[in-house]
């Protein structure tokens, strides 16, 4: 196949120009392709996306109240569902189950049995705490509350593949958008060469220098992940007390991670660093080396809710973003609400995440 070029996308007449590709543009043009619409994807040749950076844990629970993580039982069956078709597409393994075991403090036993009742948490989590657990490697004297309908998602493998979809379905563009050159008319927006009914910005964190939505708040989150071989750490299942340690096979574990408000660059820092292997070094007690940091810039709003729509009054331009810590969960559910209003089989999107909260309409 031809890879494709500026020169042979000359003039070329599309209905949707999705700027990005991270996990964002990525489900949002997944779903645009299901629905067999013309599209066309750019991104960045800088490659730097935090989607490379997430372990793309989907956890249905919130440990600190332990709750049900918001809208988990909605957005479950869209997310098997959207990955599920994603892999008889790209041809590889892109969701795999996952178990959490919650390490518990002192008192925690009771207030696990009593809030996943209350809370309704049975379709996630087992009830009765495992109070014998014992794993070569981990401090648990007070046992585990085991989460047992849980997910990863390969995220970085997601990207990669779905670009070579891409490349080879002649939708890829390597460039840099300048808003600077986005124009606006008849109901049409031009980008360069290319004619588009409506072009969608998916731009992680970088959305915020993005001048067409500039009344959005953006709180944008830095975190940071280290990557480690412990040769002698017994565990298959990923564990949690206050971070997150996850076995990856072969001796080799990512551990998370940590959320910065004021951040100066993307790169991994030695204060990330101290905060994760200090909170490792409680609950892991034996020998690791750290083999990999990573860090990016978590695309967050204000009130932590996603923001998906078209601008209120330049309706050619819209928005998919905001995914904050939870992508993996999160972008399959809402991208394929966005492409149903794309795509005129519905006209709503979900009030929480609408683009319009941030415009004073609803
Ligand atoms: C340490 C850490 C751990 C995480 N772990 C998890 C986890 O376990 N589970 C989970 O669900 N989430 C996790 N996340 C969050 C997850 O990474 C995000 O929710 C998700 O990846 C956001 O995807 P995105 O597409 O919005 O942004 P990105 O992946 O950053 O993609 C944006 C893309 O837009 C491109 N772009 C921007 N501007 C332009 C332009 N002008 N022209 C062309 N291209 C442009 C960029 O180059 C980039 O490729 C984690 C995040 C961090 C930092």
């Amino acid at each position: 196949m031809m890879k494709v070029t500026e020169k042979n996308i000359a003039n070329r007449e599309t209905d949707f120009l999705i700027v990005g590709q991270g996990l964002a543009g990525t489900m949002l043009a997944f779903e645009l392709h299901r629905r067999g619409k013309n599209f066309v994807v750019v991104d960045s040749p800088s490659g730097e996306k935090v989607s490379r950076v997430a372990a793309g844990i989907i956890n249905p629970v919130v440990f600190r109240r332990l709750t049900k993580s918001w809208l988990v039982d909605d957005l479950f069956p869209v997310l098997k569902d959207t990955y599920h078709e994603l892999e008889k597409l790209l041809s590889c393994h892109l969701l795999h189950t996952l178990k959490i075991n919650k390490i518990l403090g002192k008192e925690e036993g009771s207030f696990w049995r009593t809030k996943t009742v209350e809370n309704k948490l049975e379709a996630y989590i087992h009830t009765e705490p495992n109070t014998y657990f014992s794993k070569n490697g981990i401090v648990a004297p007070y046992g585990v509350g085991k989460v047992f309908n849980a997910f990863r998602a390969d995220l970085p493998m997601l990207i990669d593949r779905f670009r070579e979809f891409l490349i080879q379905e002649d939708r890829f563009i390597g460039k840099e958008v300048d808003t600077k050159d986005v124009i606006t008319e008849n109901e049409k927006v031009q980008w360069k060469n290319i004619a588009a009914q409506k072009i969608i910005f998916c731009q992680g964190f970088r959305a915020s220098d993005n001048p067409f939505f500039q009344p959005v708040k953006f709180k944008h989150t830095k975190g940071q992940v280290l990557d480690l071989n412990i040769p002698d750490l017994e565990i298959t299942n990923m564990v949690n007390k206050g971070m997150f340690v996850l076995p990856l096979g072969e001796n080799r574990f990512r551990a998370g991670a940590t959320y910065r408000w004021e951040f100066q660059d993307t790169n991994p820092d030695d204060e990330a660093t101290a905060e994760l292997t200090g909170k490792m070094e409680k609950i892991v007690k034996v020998p690791y080396s750290i083999t990999g940091k990573r860090a990016g810039i978590r695309p967050t709003t204000h009130d932590r809710r996603p923001v998906v729509g078209l601008h209120p009054d330049t309706p050619e331009i819209g928005i998919f973003n905001g995914l904050g810590s939870k992508g993996a969960m999160l972008a399959p559910f809402f991208a394929r609400e966005f492409a149903r209003l794309l795509c005129g089989e519905s006209d709503t999107i979900h009030p929480e995440v609408n683009l319009l909260r941030y415009y004073g309409k609803k």
